[in-house]
């Protein structure tokens, strides 16, 4: 049992935060990065007051008991709590597989944990070195590529998001996506970008087909969320 936890939300069924898995997803509380386009800004900071008590996560994930495969740990990022390890390891003693979505702002923390995954959902938000027009946070871009070298050196079985935010040109999209190709990457979602009321804002590059057809070239599993 971990009572250092601080968990903002959970879903008790998904079947698109593990692709190919239905999964339990565990919200954690708190992300120091301030994305223009965050979903989650109610999960940035750490309420201990708002969170939920883990033993009650606990107790759901029991009775999800062969209803579920996975347990995946979003956020937030999740790594911002050092004592997501225990919740991994309390997680893994009820035979689910573990799954992380992360944004790779804490390298170090990730490479610890890496060898309890069986999947990560990682985040890349625009040139590394660009980052900061995304994330409002310097060097996010440095952390961020650490850490998806480590993902890819790990073995561990991944797929890189990319949220299209409409001001992100074209170009460095293509850069992006022919850079992380290059490093190895080889399942990449591209996702729609949605304003605070859900409703899309789709980029001009999903107008592109014949650019979209060339850039799926690039990986074995190319998709359009
Ligand atoms: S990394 Fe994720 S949770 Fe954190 S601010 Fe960006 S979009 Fe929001």
């Amino acid at each position: 049992m971990n009572d250092q936890l601080f968990v903002g939300g959970i879903v008790s069924l998904s079947m698109t935060d593990y692709p190919g898995h239905l999964a339990a997803v565990v919200f954690m509380q708190g992300c120091f990065w301030r994305c223009v386009y965050c979903h989650n800004r109610h999960l940035q900071s750490v309420l201990p007051g708002e969170s939920l008590p883990w033993e009650d996560i606990i107790n759901l994930l029991k009775a999800r008991e062969g209803l579920v495969e996975a347990v995946v740990f979003s956020g937030g990022e999740p790594l911002l709590q050092e004592s997501l390890a225990n919740a991994i390891a309390d997680v893994r003693e009820l035979g689910f597989k573990v799954g992380l979505h992360t944004s790779g702002a804490f390298p170090d923390r990730l490479a610890k944990i890496l060898h309890s995954l069986d999947w990560v959902g990682f985040d890349v938000k625009h040139r590394f070195e660009n980052y900061l027009e995304i994330t409002n946070i310097l060097n996010s871009g440095i952390s961020a590529r650490k850490s998806l070298d480590l993902l890819i050196a790990s073995g561990v079985d991944f797929e890189v998001r990319m949220t299209l935010y409409e001001k992100i040109e074209k170009s460095a999209i293509v850069d992006v996506l022919k850079e992380i190709s290059a490093l190895g990457v080889k399942t990449v979602a591209l996702q729609k970008c949605r304003d605070k009321n859900e409703n899309v804002v789709e980029h001009a590059i999903f107008s592109d087909k014949t650019l979209l057809e060339d850039l799926s070239k690039y990986f074995d599993n190319f998709y359009i969320r």
